[in-house]
């Protein structure tokens, strides 16, 4: 759909500014949405404007974010005093130290045009120019026509309000916003956050007073300061607003008469988050809370961030099958011809054709008689290692094993007995000392975090003369390593040696789901008993067709593992010249950075350039070893990923070195 975006500003010198008014909308409806807004501003009951400003913009889908409302709250309150305790009871229950200060900050922003951008810890004024302040533009509801023309005749504060604050807590860096609108007639205004969504406080100023004005609380990085202006200012978003949203009496309402919150009889339900929000307050304070980060374009070398153009180096997608040509055909062919679910567990209706045709290609693929799927990496892991030991068992597992492997041996009541990092001498050590039990050794093939290879043939070595099971995990080495992306029993030429190859669909193959290859004997047993395969409902044909067609692309095209084993070494040679440490042979090239802080603060400057690579923090990585972990694709290009070294190195320089 082609979409425009209109802004109008009426004014004249008597009033100055009269009327206002801004909107997304589709281009059939361009023409008699101008007229309106035109008899708008010259109909004013303001006055005549002697400056009418119509500014209309083409506006291209993949620019536009689509953010479904906040939930809407409404607080009844009877004067503005009681009003601004329900704004400074949010402020602290947000983890707000500085609650009464910001309330008090909120009357300078009274004779701004735009917003108060302050940094809600230190209560730094961040705007650029004080006076401006900051304006949250573009955006819109995303309705239908018919609500749209209604909306458009005259101003509905509250639709307008939910949008601009939808879009403004949608940054990740944005705690809250208060706001009071400067109409002396609306003397209802609000607090919005991601955590409470958009609290409506039907009393929060005096009737008639012209005075208002907005805070939007910030917490981060100078870097991410200006990434968040830009996303105010230029990101177009369009907000979802569900049937009931332009009825704010609908909305859920919580009587404030009492002056407490949320009081019901018998509980206490603020304390039950007390525990929660302590622990991310705590998490804030160690540079170790995380955010989502939305990618708004495929998964693929070169994504839009935030309405940016973005290098994506981070991606598991390595040989870049996301968002490839023949796969997503033959995906879609198949949800035409299968739909989109799969109605049930795999020992129930949920296996069709695509299940059983992707578990044979596998199988091939991996040189083994039989393979197994499950929903994801993290099921396949977590299921099967309990499932294969038992009390009494014993299990070897690497100190840098994946949490899904640690999950399954908790689960398994076996004894857990860790290894050194890939220290087959340690690991023998710890055999003999428990010599003659049934047990299982397990390692990821490519270690997730640090890139490294799991020492095969001395695993495989031990586990056949203590007659223990061998289980590797492929995640990161299917589609890698091995001359034909075959994986770590090619890299080594030691094909069909481990006991249980498990693997992932999510990365190199680009679609979803875990899988097990190996003997006929350990897939039935698995089908029998593990849990994650019994008990959950499928994955949809699609995803399993759109893995098997991958798998098929990397047996055809062998160009994306050759490109992606080419792009390794180039990349670390471009590092290690410009004196930042690598020596990967996979495409995960960690570049080790220690302190999170230093960590979070090197991946936004390279952020800010376009690169996106986000720093790897505990409970990931251990406390103190944050990093970056580059991730390569096939499809970079050398100029890319020369330019991406250089950034890298002077990122870590400015933030003052490793
Ligand atoms: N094993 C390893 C080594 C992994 O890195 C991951 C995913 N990060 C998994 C298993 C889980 O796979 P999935 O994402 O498909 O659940």
């Amino acid at each position: 759909m082609n979409r425009y975006s209109i802004k109008m500003r009426a004014s004249n010198k008597e009033e100055g500014h009269i009327s206002g008014a801004e909107k997304i909308i589709p281009e059939e409806e361009l023409e008699q949405y101008c007229a309106r807004l035109l008899t708008r501003a010259l109909r004013h009951s303001k006055g005549k404007p002697d400056f009418i400003n119509l500014k209309i913009e083409a506006v291209r889908e993949e620019e536009i974010l689509h953010l479904p409302a906040l939930k809407v709250t409404t607080i009844a309150t009877s004067s503005p005093e009681e009003g601004m305790e329900v704004v400074l009871d949010y402020l602290r229950r947000l983890g707000l130290e500085r609650a009464e200060e910001i309330l008090a900050l909120w009357k300078q922003s009274y004779c701004m045009r735009g917003a108060m951008l302050l940094d809600a810890d230190t209560l730094r004024r961040l705007e650029p120019d004080r006076d401006r302040g900051i304006r949250a533009t573009y955006m819109d509801m995303e309705t239908e026509d018919a609500e749209r023309q209604s909306a458009c005749g005259g101003k509905n504060h509250f639709n307008e309000a939910l949008v601009l604050a939808t879009k403004v807590v949608n940054h990740p860096n944005i705690l809250a916003e208060l706001c009071i609108s400067d109409d002396p007639d609306y003397v209802t205004g609000y607090i919005a956050s991601r955590e409470f969504g958009y609290v409506r406080i039907t009393t929060l100023k005096g009737l008639g007073s012209p005075l208002g004005g907005r805070i939007f609380l910030f917490r981060g990085t100078d870097g991410e300061r200006d990434d968040c202006i830009r996303y105010l200012q230029q990101q177009k978003v369009l907000v979802h607003v569900g049937d009931k949203a332009s009825t704010p009496a609908a909305h859920s309402r919580v009587s404030h008469e009492s002056g407490k919150l949320y009081e019901r009889k018998g509980t206490n339900p603020v304390d039950k988050w007390k525990r929660m929000e302590e622990e991310l307050q705590a998490l804030r304070e160690q540079h170790l809370y995380r955010e989502i980060k939305v990618i708004e374009s495929p998964q693929r070398a070169h994504v839009r961030y935030r309405g940016r153009d973005m290098l994506m180096l981070a991606s598991n997608s390595y040989l870049d099958l996301c968002d490839e040509a023949q796969v997503k055909a033959y995906a879609a062919k198949v949800l035409m011809e299968y739909g989109t679910g799969s109605g049930g567990s795999r020992l129930t209706t949920g296996t069709g054709i695509c299940h059983t045709q992707l578990e044979d290609a596998l199988a091939r693929f991996k040189g083994r008689e039989a393979a197994i799927v499950f929903n994801t990496g993290f099921a396949a892991n977590s299921g099967v290692i309990p499932c294969l030991c038992r009390e009494g068992d014993v299990i070897y597992s690497d100190e840098k094993n994946h949490a899904s492997i640690i999950d399954g041996c908790r689960q398994s009541r076996a004894e857990t007995v860790v290894y050194r990092h890939n220290d087959m001498a340690d690991l023998e050590r710890k055999i003999r000392e428990r010599q003659g039990r049934q047990g299982l050794i397990v390692s990821d093939g490519v270690f997730s975090m640090d890139g490294d290879i799991v020492n095969l043939p001395g695993l495989v070595e031990l586990a056949d003369a203590y007659g223990l099971l061998s289980m590797i995990d492929e995640a990161h080495a299917t589609g890698v390593i091995g001359d034909t992306g075959r994986g770590c029993e090619e890299h080594f030429h030691m094909e069909g040696q481990v006991d249980i190859l498990m693997g992932t669909l999510s990365k190199a193959i680009g679609a979803e789901g875990g899988y097990v290859c190996g003997s006929r004997t350990l897939t039935e047993y698995l089908k029998n008993k593990a849990r994650s395969y019994i008990f959950s409902t499928s994955l949809s044909p699609v995803t399993m067709a759109a893995a098997k067609r991958a798998l098929e692309l990397i047996e055809k095209e062998p160009w994306r593992v050759e490109r992606l084993q080419e792009n390794i070494s180039h990349f670390c040679g471009q590092l290690r010249e410009h004196g930042v440490e690598a020596d990967s042979e996979t495409a995960i090239i960690p570049i080790r950075i220690g302190e999170e802080e230093k960590a979070v603060k090197v991946s936004a400057r390279l952020m800010e350039q376009g690169f996106f690579i986000p720093a790897i923090r505990y409970p990931t990585v251990k406390k103190g070893e944050a990093m970056l972990r580059a991730a390569l694709m096939a499809t970079h290009t050398k100029e890319e990923l020369a330019a991406a070294a250089a950034a890298i190195a002077e990122a870590i320089d400015y933030c003052g070195g490793c």
